[in-house]
């Protein structure tokens, strides 16, 4: 048999598409060609895989090889398909039976030596390979990530022989499925909320965070602990379900992070720097790599002192904030990649921080706090349901607050009523309160004659925007779920009013 047809994926996004490897051997002159127009690092992948070839003691064929790599449309990249062309060309040569391999998809890099070496986005190669009912050769290196799939039929190989022999004589054992460590608690990464002094309009905003899924500013002087407080929400989250971790872990195989046992079933936390591009943040580059939404999804994306990102990178947040997914687009293709995740934001009230601090002397000019805080737009602001002060404590809030430390809910016990609010709100409509659309709002959301009037006079009083009016009822019955009240009481609406004009914020012409 001169021709033959080997089964690879490719990495785009988070998907991993169908590869097919065909090999042609045919007299002539002993060369090696290849079309379906692969990067250069594929055409460097020729060198490794004669060498490997050779180094592993197998023939390499003396003759006129012509592979081509289908589909042509799809971006190859990286030595991922060096071990299938390897085991495509031995089939050509008949040193492999070729209808094994047909049920079988491989991945795989090759060194000189004839090693097999890992590489990235092999989590999702083994979900798409089970669901297309195929077995999948990986690399040894990567067996970790490869038991995390329930179902798959995987096998790992560290050299070439090993893969080879698979087919023939030798065949490997297949990995056994294990599960995540989804019973590490967060509390154990995570600071406990306990132990921060005071803040208490901060916590319970947290707490509310958690338990509808909303997002959240803190605005206050530096020093205060806002940080630290953003800290310990994943701490009140509860662990994500097996295809939530699964989606988690998939994204950061394919961003080339080796998997972390303890990280499973544990909402991400990405806290980058405000130096980030938009590259850095949305996705993109050569490789089309996952940007800090996509590896904060299911998790919390925490932007520290918000001004200090650039402008655009900050403008880049909305459409995912809106829809849960970014697209990159690049001349020939496109890729969306999920990013749902809960934004966290800090910022000092003014460029010296001090705006509104009791004692600190704050000496910016009002046409310098409005150009600080430009920055965050109307629109950006308008997406964070929670917008709270967290000002300094004076000596007598530390001190009474020491005292009754011990009295302070864990974020433990507040990770249970997390737990108890959201399944009230996936009972009734199947997704967290801040994601309920405008028309599960009429059916979800019913507000008592009391509560609307008073909800007229809140977006009278702070003049709300449709969007900003529908968020602050979300908030509302999310504050309603903690207390498993039925109903949206006007209590339940003025506090969740109460999150929404701050007044450090209030000189941005953008409000
Ligand atoms: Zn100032």
């Amino acid at each position: 048999m001169s021709l033959a047809v080997v089964y690879t994926r490719a990495n785009q996004g988070v998907e991993s598409p169908l590869v097919t490897v065909e090999t042609h051997l045919s007299n002539g002159l002993p060369s090696l060609s290849m079309v379906g127009l692969p990067e250069t690092a594929v055409r460097e992948s020729r060198e490794r895989v004669r060498s490997a070839i050779l180094n592993a003691g197998l023939e390499f064929p003396a003759r006129r090889i012509t592979i081509n790599m289908a589909p042509a449309g799809v971006p190859k990249s990286g030595g991922r398909y060096d071990l299938a062309i390897a085991l495509s060309i031995l089939s050509a040569s008949g040193q492999l039976p070729s209808e094994k391999l047909a049920t079988t998809e491989i991945l795989g890099e090759l060194a000189l030596a004839g090693d097999v070496r890992g590489v990235q986005g092999v989590l999702p190669a083994v979900i798409a390979a089970r669901d297309a009912g195929r077995s999948l050769l990986v690399p040894a290196a990567n067996t970790a990530e490869a038991t995390l799939v329930a179902g798959a039929n995987t096998f790992a190989a560290s050299t070439l022989q090993e893969a080879c022999q698979h087919f023939v004589d030798k065949p490997l054992s297949a990995l056994a499925h294990t599960r995540g460590e989804a019973g590490v608690a967060a509390g154990q990464q995570h600071p406990d909320i306990a132990d921060i002094r005071g803040q208490h309009l901060a916590k319970r905003a947290l707490l509310i965070a958690a338990a509808g899924n909303h997002n959240m500013l803190m605005v206050g002087p530096p020093g205060t602990g806002k940080t630290l407080l953003a800290n310990t929400l994943p701490g009140l989250l509860p662990t994500l379900s097996e295809a939530h971790a699964l989606e988690a872990a998939s994204i950061r195989s394919v961003a080339g992070q080796p998997l972390q046992p303890m990280q499973w079933a544990l909402p991400p936390f990405r806290a980058p720097h405000h130096s980030a591009s938009s590259v850095a943040m949305v996705g993109g580059g050569r490789h089309l790599s996952p940007g800090e939404v996509t590896l904060a999804h299911a998790g919390v994306l925490f932007l520290d002192e918000l001004t200090e990102f650039k402008r655009h990178v900050l403008e880049c947040l909305r459409e995912p904030l809106e829809s849960g997914m970014v697209t990159i687009a690049r001349a020939d293709y496109r890729v969306t990649l999920p990013a749902r995740f809960q934004l966290i934001a800090a910022l000092n009230p003014c460029p010296c921080g001090y705006h509104g601090d009791s004692q600190g002397q704050c000496r910016c000019t009002p046409e310098r706090i409005a150009r600080y805080l430009e920055k965050i737009s109307g629109p950006l602001l308008d997406r964070i349901d929670l917008q709270v002060e967290v000002p300094r404590l004076d000596y007598r809030e530390l001190m009474g607050d020491a005292q009754q430390k011990g009295s302070a809910a864990s974020s433990a016990a507040l990770r249970a009523n997390v737990v108890v609010a959201r399944d009230l709100q996936l009972a009734r409509a199947g997704v967290l309160n801040s994601g309920l659309t405008a028309a599960q709002l009429d059916s979800v959301c019913l507000l008592s004659k009391d509560s609307d009037v008073l909800l007229q006079q809140i977006v009278e009083r702070l003049r709300l925007s449709a969007r900003a009016c529908h968020r602050l009822i979300k908030l509302a019955r999310t504050i309603a779920d903690l207390e498993a009240s039925k109903d949206i009481n006007p209590g339940h609406l003025a506090e969740a009013a109460s999150y929404r004009g701050i007044s450090a914020l209030s000189v941005s012409p953008a409000l």
